[in-house]
């Protein structure tokens, strides 16, 4: 008999079995891979000084006590009864990753967005913080304390002496190294100490990475105007009540919000405190991080080139305190400062502060958490806030500041629309620009401004179809046209990857007179060299800017003024400030504002009047020119006259007539598979059961659903959707849970719950 079938039948006490009344230290530990439950063992003397929750520990699982690794979540001195209690086997982290706040609001994060809290806890400390990246495991001298107590009544050299004073004054323990480095003298009386016992020895790990020169802060901060010293006033008021309070700061492009940012963290920084400023990834340019670089001395910047060594190495510093001001992406809510003063979460409405893979947080709702947790501010900041921002901010949940104006008097562009219907049948208008955009662009270039060309659609042609058969050439995987991409000549699927060579003849009917159309950068790259053959223009989308760094050398490039045109997709809307740029151009402002998503109008609102943000910026002024087959469409109107408020008023009550967010509580479930039928049959039972518990529970709800998703078909995979709907998101959950408890897909049908989704497609 092995060892495992003896464990297995062997029914004698072991020696760990507890009888009922005693009382045992219990650790309960949620597993990194594995059950989504907790586990609860024995902590065995050896380990009660080191266990602490927030650490990770092995234990023995199963009948073959194989070691498998978890999150220490809880320790409580309790009876265990009748159980029977494996023991821990080791604690692995030599600090605690964790808080205990912050294991509060992973738990928050898990019964929110329904996910397993291990999935949570592997999101918020980072693979490189886990696997202990970027260091090594060395020898670690500190002082013992007793035995220096009898420092007189030793003969030591003067030498040994320097060794003792200088591991003294450090704050943390030294390598043998760097003792003698640090001391100046050889290892010969570090190692004459050790063998008296001043010095003590432990293994534990060190980072290898030389840290960055921290440069001082060099800039003063700017004399604010009243609009800007009101929302800095009501930032201060906030965190003097200590309660938490989250302000939407409604102010237009250029209305120094993020002055306002700065001089608030540097008063949260006065007070001991750190600030976590959280960014778009694609808002995370040199140009802001050198704003808080200059401002502020010991700053982190997370963003997503990070390697695991310099993530590792970059929390440590955030855990023990040295880091003053966090600004990255979205995962840095889950920065691990040690006394946090404030959050900061700029363009507030940004799409991709939700993480479209579980855990699918949304990082301004956790920051809302995490401010509560900690009775602090959190700021959100847009020129055009979300709906459910905006709705919480009218319902006075929220503190809403305006700042309806720019700095220095700057005047908005103007905005002008021009109706593509209109330009159509000119013969004279070939091409994406029209007429009167030529001209415009012209003037601006004829005295000396630069421009900007906003085209949301990446690629040469955005379909490839065939005029004798109708034959569009699509992706076989996602059942989406492919688009042209002409450097290479492929036919290229923008969700999979997959590509051909681009078909000079129909694949279907031989048709050599195949058709390429749809406007993409890379064509509109191609037509503004034409028509300014003398100007040099650059593009800017993900095909262009793939390799690291591409993105900061096309701005300097841009800045420098060499460049006069910059074109591309919504990478280029976002954030920037180029004095400059006095003409911005929106090739077509409709491409979002059909797709079957309840916010598209929400978004064409957005993006326009981002990029329309990116000009005027400087003494020059500037204005806008958006091209549309839609001029009357509320949210083009709107945009035109920089109406937030207009748009926000006249979008609401559809969404209310229609039970959409922000007046309901909304969690999408997504089935897909490799067989049609087989994966549709799926998502038909679970919103069967679905709709079942809803009716038990009683619950006020809507169920949309099954329905094939928009993308019907993605990496050869069958999609369908289901929908709901309902004014109280806690019970929606509670019938999600319960309708999915032990559901069991069928091979390959693979389904996930999205709460608060964003990505409707
Ligand atoms: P926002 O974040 O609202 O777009 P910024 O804070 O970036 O606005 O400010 C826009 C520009 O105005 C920046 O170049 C900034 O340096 C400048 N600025 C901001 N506040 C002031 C001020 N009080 N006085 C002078 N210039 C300012
Ligand atoms: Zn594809």
């Amino acid at each position: 008999m092995s060892a495992e079938q003896r464990q297995l039948f062997d029914s004698s006490p072991e020696p760990w079995e507890a009888d009922d009344q005693s009382r045992h230290l219990v650790a309960s530990v949620v597993l990194s891979a594995g059950p989504a439950k907790e586990f609860d063992y024995l902590v065995p003397d050896a380990l009660r000084e080191t266990v602490e929750i927030g650490r990770r520990v092995k234990i023995p699982l199963g009948p073959s006590n194989r070691l498998v690794t978890g999150y220490c979540v809880r320790i409580e001195d309790r009876p265990v009864g009748r159980r029977r209690l494996k023991p821990l086997h080791s604690v692995l982290d030599q600090r605690s990753l964790l808080s205990p706040a912050m294991l509060r609001l992973t738990r928050w994060i898990a019964d929110h967005y329904l996910c397993d809290w291990a999935t949570v806890l592997d999101a918020v400390v980072p693979a490189g913080v886990r696997v202990g990246a970027g260091t090594r495991m060395t020898t670690l001298l500190s002082i013992d304390r007793e035995a220096v107590e009898r420092l007189g009544e030793l003969k030591l050299t003067a030498k040994q002496r320097e060794v003792l004073n200088t591991l003294a004054a450090s704050e943390e323990p030294m390598s043998p190294g760097e003792l003698a480095r640090a001391a100046r003298c050889t290892q010969g009386p570090v190692t004459a100490l050790r063998r008296k016992g001043l010095i003590r020895a432990r293994t534990g790990r060190i980072a290898t990475l030389r840290p960055e020169e921290s440069l001082p802060a060099q800039e003063k901060h700017l004399v604010l105007n009243p609009d800007q010293e009101h929302a800095l006033r009501t930032i201060l008021d906030a965190m003097n009540s200590r309660r938490q309070r989250t302000i939407l700061i409604h102010g237009v492009t250029g209305s120094g919000k993020t002055e306002v940012y700065i001089q608030a963290i540097a008063e949260v920084i006065h007070f001991g405190r750190q600030a976590i400023v959280l960014v778009p990834e694609i808002s995370l340019t040199p140009q802001t991080v050198e704003r808080f670089r200059r401002r502020f001395s010991a700053v982190a910047v997370l963003h997503s080139h990070l390697s695991d060594a310099e993530r590792h190495w970059h929390w440590q510093r955030i855990a023990e305190g040295s880091v003053s001001v966090v600004v990255g992406a979205r995962s840095a809510v889950f920065a691990p400062t040690p006394n946090l003063g404030l959050i900061v979460l700029d363009e507030e409405h940004e799409t991709s502060f939700k993480q479209a893979s579980a855990p699918r947080y949304h990082a301004r709702d956790v920051a809302q958490a995490r401010t509560e947790a900690e009775g602090i501010p959190l700021v959100l900041g847009s020129a055009t806030p979300s709906l459910e921002s905006w709705r919480r901010a009218k319902a006075g949940e929220f503190v809403l500041v305006e700042m309806p104006r720019r700095v220095l008097d700057r005047p908005m562009p103007t905005v002008g629309t021009i109706d593509l219907r209109a330009e159509r049948g000119r013969a004279c208008s070939r091409g994406s620009i029209s007429r009167q955009l030529h001209a415009a662009i012209a003037a601006a270039l004829d005295e000396g401004g630069q421009v900007i060309l906003l085209l949301n659609r990446r690629g040469f042609s955005t379909h490839i179809q065939c005029p004798a058969c109708g034959h569009v050439v699509r992706c076989p995987e996602c059942d989406i046209a492919l688009t042209h991409h002409r450097k290479d000549e492929i036919a290229l699927c923008h969700y999979c990857d997959y590509e051909v060579p681009a078909p000079a003849a129909c694949p279907e009917c031989g048709f050599a007179g195949i058709r390429y159309s749809g406007l993409g950068t890379q064509r509109l790259e191609a037509e503004v060299h034409a028509r300014f053959p003398n100007v040099l223009s650059l593009r800017m989308d993900t095909d262009a800017m793939q390799a690291h760094g591409s993105h900061q050398r096309a701005l300097s490039a841009f800045r420098a003024g060499k460049v006069r045109i910059l074109l591309g997709t919504q990478m280029i809307a976002k954030g920037l400030d180029f004095p400059n740029v006095t003409l911005v151009g929106v090739i077509n402002a409709d491409t979002a504002m059909h797709l079957p998503d309840f916010r598209a109008a929400e978004r064409t609102f957005q993006l326009v009047t981002q990029v329309a943000g990116r000009t005027g910026r400087g003494p020059k002024g500037g204005r806008v020119l958006v091209q549309t087959f839609s001029p009357d469409h509320p949210a083009i109107r709107a945009a035109v006259r920089h109406d937030f408020n207009a748009f926000a008023a006249g979008e609401l009550p559809i969404r209310e007539m229609l039970r959409y967010p922000p007046f309901t509580s909304m969690i999408r479930l997504v089935v897909r598979g490799p067989v049609e039928p087989v994966a549709a049959g799926f998502a038909t039972y679970v919103a069967e059961r679905l709709r079942a518990s809803l009716r038990r529970g009683e619950v006020d709800a809507r169920v949309l659903g099954p329905a094939p998703c928009p993308f019907a078909r993605l990496k050869g995979k069958h999609r369908f959707q289901i929908q709901v709907q309902g004014s109280d998101g806690d019970r929606l959950r509670a019938a999600v849970v319960d309708a999915t408890a032990d559901l069991e897909p069928p091979d390959d049908v693979l389904w996930i719950v999205d709460v608060d989704p964003v990505d409707m497609l």
